[in-house]
């Protein structure tokens, strides 16, 4: 196990992260108030695997790991249309690599849109069940150890980032097995949102029940927000060309849509390109 000492530089600056308190379970959280986000370390790709083998982790999310799409909650539909509008929009090209793909739904209906699509996920119950029931190939294990025979027009990351134990070692990776001009599209949990930064302040004058619940810190070791995204792109050299926060579709009523005015919405989408190559 990797001492929890050597994971307290910034992955971005190498500075000293701060340690800003723990959450309800004792996970420790560390901030780098230089590049804005915060991490908790430890969690290895091992651990990871084991959590998403379980199907049982997918349960509760509005779908079900029979990817039985017609039966799963019709806001997790309208949410990844949404994906899939915002790709169709904001990228080129057809060959699509859905990164951590879970139950599919997005090269499902990508590959109905016109896609050629593949995925990646650490779990074997999706690499093994999905191509089948699918029809696409499903690429099994971490970005950084898959052997790809090709290379892609765009890599989805919807909800993967924040999950790694070294975001910019996957976004590395993700440059490397794209084409010139390819695009990475990546959503995670906005760190800035209006939501987090009132959890947050709860969370340190301990009125919450559960401090710092709302980082996900059983499974997500990371929270990004604009800012370390854009530094996150600019360290695996790659252009940013986009950007929004958005709020999920289950929850965007007038006051939520305000916040997407300015950039407090819940969730971070942001658009990589890399530059071709000289
Ligand atoms: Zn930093």
């Amino acid at each position: 196990m990797t001492s929890v000492t050597q994971s307290h530089l910034c992955l971005l600056c190498k500075r000293p992260l701060r340690h800003v308190g723990e959450d309800f379970a004792r996970k420790q959280i560390y901030q780098c108030d230089q590049c804005d986000y915060v991490m908790t370390p430890g969690a290895t790709t091992e651990d990871a695997s084991a959590q998403y083998d379980d199907p049982e982790y997918f349960d509760g999310w509005g779908c079900n790991m029979e990817f039985d799409y017609d039966r799963f909650e019709p806001a997790v539909h309208e949410q990844v249309q949404r994906y899939l509008d915002f790709i169709k929009k904001h990228t080129r090209g057809k060959l699509l690599l859905d990164v951590g793909t879970g139950s599919g739904l997005l090269p499902h209906l990508a590959r109905k849109a016109g896609f050629e699509v593949e995925g990646t996920d650490l779990s074997k119950h999706v690499s093994e069940n999905l191509p089948v029931k699918g029809g696409f190939p499903v690429h099994h294990g971490a970005l950084e150890e898959i052997t790809f025979r090709r290379k892609y027009d765009v890599i989805t990351m919807l909800h993967v980032l924040e999950h790694t134990s070294d975001p910019l070692s996957t976004l590395m990776r993700a440059r490397e097995i794209l084409n010139d001009e390819g695009y990475v599209v990546v959503v995670v949990p906005n760190y800035q949102s209006i939501d987090t930064r009132i959890k947050n302040l709860l969370s340190k004058l301990k009125l919450k029940s559960r401090p710092y619940k709302h980082f996900a810190l059983g499974h997500h070791n990371y929270v990004f927000s604009m800012k370390s995204l854009e530094l996150l792109g600019r360290a695996a050299d790659l252009q940013v060309i986009y950007r929004t926060t958005t709020q999920p579709a289950w929850r965007s009523s007038a006051l939520h849509r305000w916040f997407e005015r300015y950039q407090l919405a819940t969730w971070c989408w942001i658009v990589y390109r890399k530059p071709v190559s000289t």
